[in-house]
């Protein structure tokens, strides 16, 4: 039977509630892995052990692991008895193909009770190997440096773990460890990266999109944030989408705000608005994509003008980084292709000639005056519509939809 060994990310360094964190990232896992073919979890020595029924099962849970937060690295072999010599044939059986001309073998032992130390259990497996390699013809050699192979070996209270294929988690804290946000989400490229670093930091996250109506059908911004939150879905589990209708909002502003402040007065209402779904939500902040200067509504004078509209924190998680770097993350997680699916953003309608670069809050609350912003922000939350996505099953889909005026 083959074993996964679930290393933690950085749970290692938390202190007395170290429980708290770990069975948050056991839910995860038990939610990642559902209908895989399976034994119940096991938790032991700061590890987490799956017991797999088949190989496919196996690599389709260290598929699905490697997008779990709060996993540093999992390790995908067999386990057995407490004992060197069951150890010994099964590093030589993983070790047996020869499809490598250096190895190392890395033995770490949380049972203390285990006769030999790490580096003993090392040496001993190690020249096994390389007697077993130069029985078989095979021309390898030992690099502790650089190795094609590294046989692992994991000695816990109850049995050994030995894997010589590991792959690398996305790391972070397991879902749900760090209470809740609201994310601004466009359908742009950015923001979906902010969001996943901030899932990524154990955070629930919340989306909130607004939309315009678009001139022509199939134009909707809509399926393409719809296909982001289900993308985001399976770091976190679960997760809302507050859809809000922003063409009545934009034309509002449009009319009786001065032309060159439009884009930021739409970021303001937005902001607000969210501001008053992040309370529905118990969402303690709101996250954005912005990154310093990329545009010009991204001056640190206009997103301090903007960012005063709403009394809670601001997250922007992308505000130190390049476009290439967000890009070549985008990648990463999967959102890019659904990003630049075509779509026509709320923002640039009815854009102005020459958008103001360094607005103040005094400037902007002046170019306000004459919009009843109370009104408006209700006009956003009561049109809103909620949706619901869960992963299950290895998919993220829609589990509720479409209720108006929704509480959270
Ligand atoms: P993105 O790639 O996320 O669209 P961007 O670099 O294009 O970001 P803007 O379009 O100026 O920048 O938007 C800045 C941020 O404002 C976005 O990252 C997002 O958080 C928020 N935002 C902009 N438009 C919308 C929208 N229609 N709905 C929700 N949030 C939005
Ligand atoms: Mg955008």
């Amino acid at each position: 039977m083959q074993v996964l060994l679930i290393h933690f990310g950085e749970i290692w360094l938390k202190g007395c509630n170290r429980n708290f964190f770990v069975r948050n990232l056991c839910a995860a896992v038990k939610r990642a892995l559902q209908g895989v073919a399976k034994e119940p979890l096991v938790r032991e020595d700061q590890r987490i052990l799956i017991f797999l029924k088949n190989a496919a099962a196996a690599e389709e849970a260290l598929r699905r692991l490697t997008l779990v937060p709060g996993i540093a690295n999992i390790g995908l072999g067999r386990a057995v008895d407490l004992s060197l010599d069951a150890i010994e044939r099964t590093a030589l059986e993983l070790m047996a193909d020869g499809g490598f001309r250096s190895f190392a073998v890395r033995a770490k032992r949380a049972n203390k009770q285990f006769p030999l130390r790490s580096l003993e259990i090392e040496r001993r497996i190690g020249a096994a190997i390389a007697q077993q390699a130069r029985r078989l013809g095979q021309n390898v050699a030992v690099d502790l440096r650089n190795p094609g192979r590294t046989c692992f070996i994991e000695v816990t209270h109850y049995r050994a773990v030995l894997y010589a294929r590991k792959a690398r988690g996305i790391g972070g804290l397991p879902p749900n460890s760090s209470g809740r946000l609201l994310c601004l989400l466009s359908g742009g490229i950015d923001s979906p990266v902010a969001a996943y670093k901030i899932i990524r930091r154990g955070v629930r996250l919340g989306f909130v999109h607004f939309h315009g109506s678009p001139a022509a059908p199939g134009d909707e911004s809509e399926p393409v944030v719809r296909e982001l939150v289900r993308r985001l879905t399976v770091y976190q589990g679960a997760s809302k989408l507050y859809l809000v209708p922003f063409d009545r909002i934009q034309r509002e502003i449009v009319a009786k705000a001065p032309q060159s402040f439009r884009i930021l007065i739409y970021r303001r209402m937005m902001i607000r608005i969210a501001e008053r779904l992040a309370l529905r939500h118990k969402a303690r902040g709101l996250v954005t994509g912005d990154s310093i200067g990329q545009v010009a509504s991204q001056t640190l004078a206009n997103m301090n003008a903007v960012g005063a509209a709403s009394a809670l924190p601001l997250y922007r998680p992308l505000c130190g980084a390049d476009k290439e770097e967000i890009m070549t993350l985008a990648r990463q997680i999967g959102t890019y292709a659904i990003s630049t699916e075509p779509f026509a953003d709320c923002c640039p309608m009815y854009l102005p000639r020459s958008p103001e670069i360094f607005a103040s809050i005094e400037k902007l609350d002046a170019a306000e005056a004459h919009l009843d912003i109370e009104a408006l922000v209700k006009l956003g939350t009561d049109s809103t519509v909620r949706e619901i996505y869960e992963y299950a099953n290895g998919e993220a889909v829609l589990k509720e939809a479409g209720e108006r005026k929704q509480a959270a």
